[in-house]
């Protein structure tokens, strides 16, 4: 019993960070300021992120278990001072499992205005007739449980509640509605800004097409898959993200190249660093040359991010992106062939390949390359490989 209690709070968890990473996804974020969270499953709160991060930036361990008066039950990090909203609406509303608050720009504006929220478009018709109720109270941060109340209070039964002067509150029986509700009032109020801009809007959904359009456009089934369109949109977000790190981290000849200044030859094993106005002082114990620099330095970084990558692969796949895993197994066979050769012990190839040039335009130093197995490899004085079969190096 207890493991499946573990597993449905991991499972929350999971959701509660998907949540956040989604309405990041969807443009909803206020820099740092605005939070989401998820009714534990073990009736001893709610789930919600710490203070002091973006919402896609929220990961597992920057989740706080907070009791329905802020006490931190789980999880290290400072909790956001409006806990209040979210501990009181869920005292309130049994049904809701999830609680969104954020400062939508929008929704300020259209606040600001004083006039009904209107249907013009799809969105509209979920928080209309009655009109979206607004918490008049104050326009600062609800950070009291008597504040708590009185927005829970406003709140009643609806999906969603503006703020004026603050931002907006919107809730879910689920994770999905929740959070849809919020991405969908948001957008309600920027098409009324836009057509109020434009001048006085003449049309909208009256009480019965409205009610028609709750059933036909936004039913459960339809409503799961905005979310899921979200959680796919912010997981993309996120692979580029990381893909992008990986890119920009440094290849081993690429930081050779940078810190020695003099890197002038890339051979199998290694490096040849000898400075490029000076001659080859061992053309023909080349490896064993005190100018030679083993391979390997970047080999950890190299591995891990490998495993990254396959990370980044399982996940593409388990979510339906076959170009995303493709060009994610592309990077890593390239990464894996590195480490290969960068994995194979200095002198043990029995022949080599022709050395890579670093760019400059240098070769190999000319003559003959004996590796410690006694097997040469040999050149020609113009670099030109005499006797490597097919270039191609042994492996162990
Ligand atoms: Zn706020």
């Amino acid at each position: 019993m207890a493991l499946i209690e573990h597993r449905d709070v991991d499972e929350v968890v999971r959701l509660a960070v998907e949540a956040n990473q989604a309405l990041g996804a969807a443009g909803q974020g206020d820099l740092v300021w605005g939070h989401v969270s998820v009714r534990d499953p073990r009736g001893r709160g709610f789930w919600m992120k710490a203070s002091g991060l973006g919402f896609e930036e929220v990961v597992a361990s920057r989740m706080l278990l907070l009791g329905l008066d802020g006490e931190v039950l789980e999880g290290t990090g400072s909790r956001h001072i409006e806990f209040p909203i979210h501990g009181e609406i869920f005292r309130m509303r049994p049904d809701v499992q999830c609680v969104v608050h954020t400062h939508s720009a929008a929704a300020n504006a259209l606040a600001s205005l004083g006039v009904p929220l209107r249907a013009l478009s799809h969105e509209g018709v979920l928080f209309t007739h009655p009109d979206v109720p607004r918490f008049l109270r104050t326009g600062g941060l609800v950070k009291t449980k008597e504040l708590g109340v009185g927005l829970a209070t406003t709140l009643g039964d609806a999906r969603a509640c503006l703020m004026p002067r603050h931002g907006l509150v919107a809730v879910g029986e689920s994770v999905a509605t929740g959070v849809m509700a919020a991405v969908l009032l948001d957008k309600a109020c920027r098409v009324q800004l836009a057509a109020m801009a434009a001048g006085e809007p003449i049309s909208w959904s009256d009480e019965t097409e409205a009610a028609s359009k709750r059933d036909e456009i936004w039913n459960p089934p339809l409503l799961e898959s905005g979310w899921q369109y979200l959680r796919r949109k912010a997981l993309a977000a996120g692979v580029a993200a990381e893909s992008a790190a990986i890119e920009t981290s440094p290849s081993e000849l690429e930081w050779i190249e940078e810190n020695s200044g003099r890197i002038r030859t890339s051979l199998p094993n290694g490096y040849c660093v000898r400075p490029p106005d000076e001659a080859c002082p061992k053309p023909d114990d080349c490896l064993a040359c005190s100018h030679f620099f083993t391979g390997g330095r970047f080999l950890p970084v190299h591995r891990q991010q490998a495993r990254t990558i396959d990370l980044l692969i399982a996940r593409a796949e388990a979510e339906g992106l076959p170009a995303v895993a493709n060009s994610h197994r592309r990077r890593g066979d390239r990464l894996r062939a590195l480490i290969r050769s960068l994995e194979e012990p200095t002198c043990a190839a029995t022949t080599h390949p022709v050395g890579r040039n670093s760019g400059d335009g240098s070769h190999l130093p000319a003559g003959t390359h004996r590796s410690v197995g006694g097997t040469a490899a040999r050149r020609t004085v113009d670099g030109q490989q005499a006797s490597t079969p097919n270039g191609v190096s042994s492996s162990r």
